[in-house]
């Protein structure tokens, strides 16, 4: 069975019902091809590729019939292609032919081996014996219509001429093909013994040029319902109708609010062939924040991958989060082989997408093989998300490792609203479109109703990146100031794009930069040992300014430039030698993250060489901490440090920056910030001293200004940064956050299930 179908107005039309409803029942028929059969161009096909609710069809015909490729590849079917090529002029041959005819205006739109003009009814009818003759003796037709448009085409070439040429290349059997179109350029496509339909509300010339035929199925219904009552006409998938092969059906589950996360809100290990579980030994304020939107006995799931190991001797696939804190939270486990979550979480996420993400797509990776697992896992996330959600509920997705995850999950449950946010640095189109897979991402994004990013110039990078795969009205765009910078730093932004409508959905977006547990500061601050250790540090540096560097091992943190800036510094500052110290706090990497192993000794070297350089007696100019500090003990250092030192090439937010600011203001101190202006956390936090990362003099200067800033402009600038941090918190970062995606949800017609609404 073969389905040539149009495009606008007939496949792309109808009621949204209707189009799923037919999508899905070709989707779920492996045994019906699809041909698209179109006016457009093809560039103009390839947006509706990228497009996961739409199905794939396997030829596309596109320019009025002058096109044809294999859907797959996009490459010509030459054996067809070939015949319409050897008949056409060139573009530039009939262009150069009617040039100097005043009053043709060439259509700006994609198309290929076919010209079309806007002309005038005065000036064709002065021209058009002439243009007759042009087109004669180009051996091209020439075809005039609503008096506007002017095309010329290879002789004899239309949608029906090259669906025959294709359908006789294929070698299948006419009365397995159904054709619908909607208006007269689809009539060629009736007139070759093909069953087919004229969907409802078709043009008038069409229905009366069809009339009377028996082949020729006038439908009620417009667009793809048309198709869809046509399936049913003509008994298209055999004597049991359409219904009975449909989709098998997910059946809601309970849970208003969904949250799909990389980590299960408790942590998890395997002990004589049992899962245990304990707290989190690490907890990021995240995971209290986003379990607390269950307090109250709120239902809802939380999504996260498990371990499904063959040593275990059982796999429950729900448990309970914390029965007394949130009764009604259930953990939904992804069980997931070790190979998995080896592939899709650390291997391939970490090599293809973190690079990509960061800028550093010189360094990515990609494998085919291991993007079909990372949609394997995604598609398994969709599907458990698809079994808790309720009827209407609210799917909350966090970063870069589901991407695929709503391209799925709208397939599968179209009523839900689904959010997005992106946790990682969101980089401009040029960089993001080296990703191999930029479509199907895109695609999927954007079947989320609502998608958040830390900061407005992130939000912007991704419209950017959706501009060149899909075609987009801006609804509404707004202010960044003054909760963002917007001149004054790199990823400082002066208006984002909030709302853009896709085909009649309407997506938001928002900036909303994670906020910090002030409390986790306030208790480390208080505790007994910590004061100790903070009284141990002030005895250590007498009379010596602390510069305090905090992160990870990883090549976005701009360690190597960090060194050679305090390099620089103390080369052109000799006063400050025996007076300042620049103590580096760096976690290192998995052992098997190998990437890692040459900056790790590229920073051990530069290390050595400053203090081989530079130490005395007493002073050693770099401490270097090659370990992870435990976070209390890191509140110690946040609060003895005169400089705090956050230098990331590209940071999508930067929570140390905010910690730092959280601790000092909690003691009313007077250190600086000096921080990336590619760090998101710089077009928030105000008060910071900015920097560019990639410049080697401003990085020393800006250290040393810092060093040497007067102490009130130093508490000012304190003052202001903890104004932003202690008003942002995590809490409000949640709370907005769903009260944005509530605020979607009712734009789009959707109700607030989840009470979104009542958390802000
Ligand atoms: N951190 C820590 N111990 C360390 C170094 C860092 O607990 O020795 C924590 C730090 O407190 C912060 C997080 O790791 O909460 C790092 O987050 P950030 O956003 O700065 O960078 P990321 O690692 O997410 O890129």
């Amino acid at each position: 069975m073969l389905l040539a179908t149009d495009l606008d107005g007939t496949f792309l039309g109808g009621s949204s019902e209707q189009r799923q409803q037919l999508y899905q029942l070709i989707a779920a028929h492996p045994d019906i091809d699809l041909i698209f059969v179109t006016g457009r161009g093809l560039e103009s096909v390839m947006p509706l590729l990228a497009d996961p609710t739409i199905p794939q069809p396997d030829y596309i015909i596109s320019d009025v019939g002058c096109t044809v490729v294999d859907g797959d590849n996009l490459q010509a079917v030459v054996e067809v292609q070939s015949r319409i090529d050897d008949k056409w002029p060139g573009e530039y041959t009939i262009h150069a032919a009617v040039e100097h005819i005043e009053g043709l205006v060439r259509q700006d739109v994609p198309q290929e081996r076919r010209c079309s003009y806007f002309v005038a009814p005065d000036v064709m009818e002065k021209h058009r014996e002439e243009i007759e003759q042009i087109g004669e003796s180009l051996n091209c037709d020439v075809l005039y219509s609503a008096d506007l448009y002017l095309d010329f085409l290879p002789r004899n070439v239309n949608k029906g001429s090259t669906l025959t040429a294709l359908i006789e290349h294929l070698n299948i059997d006419k009365s397995d093909v159904m054709v619908a179109g909607d208006t007269l350029n689809d009539l060629s496509m009736y007139e070759h013994d093909f069953i087919g339909v004229c969907v409802g509300e078709s043009e008038k010339g069409l229905l009366s040029a069809t009339e009377g035929r028996a082949r020729v199925y006038h439908a009620s219904a417009p667009g793809a319902g048309g198709i869809l009552e046509a399936f049913s006409h003509f008994g298209f998938l055999g004597t049991e109708g359409i219904d009975a092969e449909s989709r098998d059906e997910v059946t809601p589950g309970s849970s208003d609010l969904v949250i799909i996360y990389h980590r299960l809100p408790y942590e998890e290990y395997i002990e004589d062939g049992e899962m245990k579980r304990r707290p989190h030994r690490s907890p990021n304020g995240i995971i209290p924040t986003l379990a607390s939107f269950f307090k109250d006995g709120k239902k809802g799931a939380w999504v996260a991958w498990s371990i499904k190991d063959e040593s275990l001797k059982t796999f429950e696939t729900h448990t309970d989060v914390d029965k007394e804190k949130y009764p009604n939270l259930i953990a939904a486990r992804v069980g997931l082989s070790k190979e998995e979550v080896d592939i899709f979480y650390k291997r391939f996420s970490k090599e293809a997408f973190w690079p990509t993400l960061h800028t550093f797509w010189e360094r990515a990776s990609f494998e085919e093989d291991h993007w079909n697992v990372f949609c394997e896992v995604n598609r398994k996330f969709a599907e458990q998300a698809a079994c808790e959600a309720a009827e209407g509920a609210t799917v909350w997705l966090h970063d870069y490792n589901l991407w695929m995850v709503p391209a799925y999950l709208r397939e599968l449950r179209p009523d839900v609203n689904i959010a997005f946010f992106h946790h990682t640095y969101f980089p401009s189109a040029d960089v993001f479109n080296v990703l191999p897979w930029r479509k199907e991402i895109v695609g999927s994004l954007l079947q989320c109703d609502y998608i958040g990013f830390h900061i407005p110039r992130q939000s912007e990078n991704f419209i950017d990146v959706a501009k060149g795969v899909m075609p987009f009205d801006v609804v509404e765009r707004t202010g960044c100031a003054p909760r963002f910078l917007t001149y004054g730093c790199a990823v400082g932004l002066d208006e984002m794009t909030t709302q853009i409508k896709v085909n009649d959905r309407i997506i938001s977006l928002g900036a909303h930069p994670v906020g910090l547990d002030l409390n986790r500061v306030e208790t480390a601050l208080e505790k007994p040992d910590i004061q100790q250790r903070m009284e141990e540090l002030r005895d250590e540096l007498q009379g010596v300014k602390l510069v305090l560097s905090v992160e990870r091992l990883d090549y976005t943190k701009g360690i190597p430039a960090k060194l050679e800036a305090f390099e620089r510094l103390l080369e052109e500052h000799p006063e400050l030698h025996g007076k300042v110290t620049l103590v580096t706090v760096c976690v290192p990497a998995a052992k098997e993250m190998t990437v890692y192993d040459e900056l790790q000794s590229e920073i051990e070297q530069a290390v050595g060489r400053i203090n081989g350089k530079y130490a005395q007696v007493g002073w050693t100019p770099v401490q270097f901490f090659f370990r992870a500090v435990p976070f209390d003990e890191l509140v110690a250092y946040y609060a003895m440090a005169d400089v705090m030192w956050i230098t990331p090439l590209r940071d999508g937010l930067n929570l140390v920056a905010k910690e730092y600011v959280a601790t000092q203001g909690q003691t009313s101190g007077k250190g600086v910030l000096v921080l990336s202006e590619f760090a998101g956390a710089a077009a928030e936090v105000k008060g910071a001293v900015l920097c560019n990362p990639h410049d080697p003099a401003e990085m020393a200067e800006t250290c040393y200004f810092a060093l040497s800033i007067h102490p009130d402009d130093a508490a000012a600038r304190m003052a202001e940064a903890y104004d932003v941090v202690s008003y942002y918190d995590i809490d409000y970062w949640g709370k907005e956050f769903l009260s944005a995606v509530a605020a979607s949800a009712r734009k789009n017609g959707k109700g607030d299930h989840a009470g979104l609404t009542s958390v802000a």
